[in-house]
């Protein structure tokens, strides 16, 4: 059961109520990590690329890469593009054999949105490919105290099921709170605007910026109605410490050892997720 678009996978994490993480990849390493801990946990998992990554020159050969790994596997993986700048980069995302994107028009005028994101649904569905767009604007952990307690961009549940019913979009990420990288200041999580969204329609919701926030916090968001959780800071930040740390104390320290120190922190810290999240043992 291999590569896929996971938005079978995310219906089914809806109605039984856990979340499929979203992890960003930036190597070859990272990618490992994720792929073993798939496979220890039984899990299906989101293996993203970044926007920007899709510019760098391997990044034609990392979609390959990941796509012949992910039909190898034993659980479903979908490659998916993460934060969709524009409507050209989503098509070069689905050129390369991406099986789901991510548009994100969150800073663009509502109906522009709109117009975009229905655009590359129209694109995406012909090829069999999901589509996640977002609504309101997931703003950045270094300004949240700015921001996160004003409640500046946060979705505004009126708009939403014009915005679904619109686009034709499969996945929504919403503003609840939630900033991308490490927060200025503590996450605040408004579940009763999760929960009226969650009334207002019947797609799987997104979660982005899952760095930082508690157990507590994910358990709730899922138990509210949250099908996707995207978490990269924390893999990166953790296994960087974890690289920086034997680099001072091994007397020697071998680049072997800290590749494959690497491998094992990504798997360990993504099977953590799985774990947290409930999408362990789901194949
Ligand atoms: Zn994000």
């Amino acid at each position: 059961m291999p590569l896929v678009s996971i938005l079978n996978e995310l219906k089914r994490a809806q109605r039984e109520r856990y979340a499929v993480p979203c992890f960003d990849t930036f190597d070859l390493f990272s990618t490992e990590g994720m792929f073993l801990a798939a496979a220890q946990k039984a899990a299906p998992t989101i293996i993203a690329i970044y926007d920007s990554a899709l510019n760098r020159p391997n990044a034609r050969a990392m979609a390959a890469y990941i796509r012949t790994r992910a039909k190898e596997a034993a659980q479903p993986i979908s490659l998916m593009l993460d934060h969709g700048s524009s409507f050209e980069q989503c098509m070069k995302a689905i050129h390369y054999g991406f099986t789901d994107v991510m548009y994100d028009g969150s800073r663009l005028p509502l109906e522009e949105n709109i117009a975009t994101t229905k655009a590359i649904v129209r694109v995406a569905h012909a090829m069999g490919i999901g589509v996640e767009a977002e609504l309101g604007h997931v703003g950045s952990g270094s300004e949240y105290r700015s921001y996160g307690a004003q409640r500046k961009g946060f979705t505004d549940p009126a708009a939403v099921e014009h915005f679904v019913q619109e686009t034709g979009v499969d996945l929504l990420a919403v503003a609840i709170g939630t900033a991308h990288g490490l927060y200025d200041g503590d996450p605040q999580i408004d579940l009763e605007l999760l929960r009226n969204i969650r009334r207002r329609v019947d797609i799987p919701l997104v979660l982005h910026g899952g760095t930082g926030c508690s157990e507590k916090q994910f358990r709730d968001v899922i138990e509210a109605g949250i099908s996707k959780i995207n978490v990269a800071t924390d893999l990166f930040v953790t296994t960087g410490k974890r690289l920086v740390e034997i680099a001072k104390t091994a007397e020697a320290p071998r680049y072997f050892d800290l590749t494959s120190k690497a491998i094992e922190s990504f798997t360990e810290r993504c099977g953590y997720y799985l774990d947290l999240f409930g999408a362990s043992g789901r194949v």
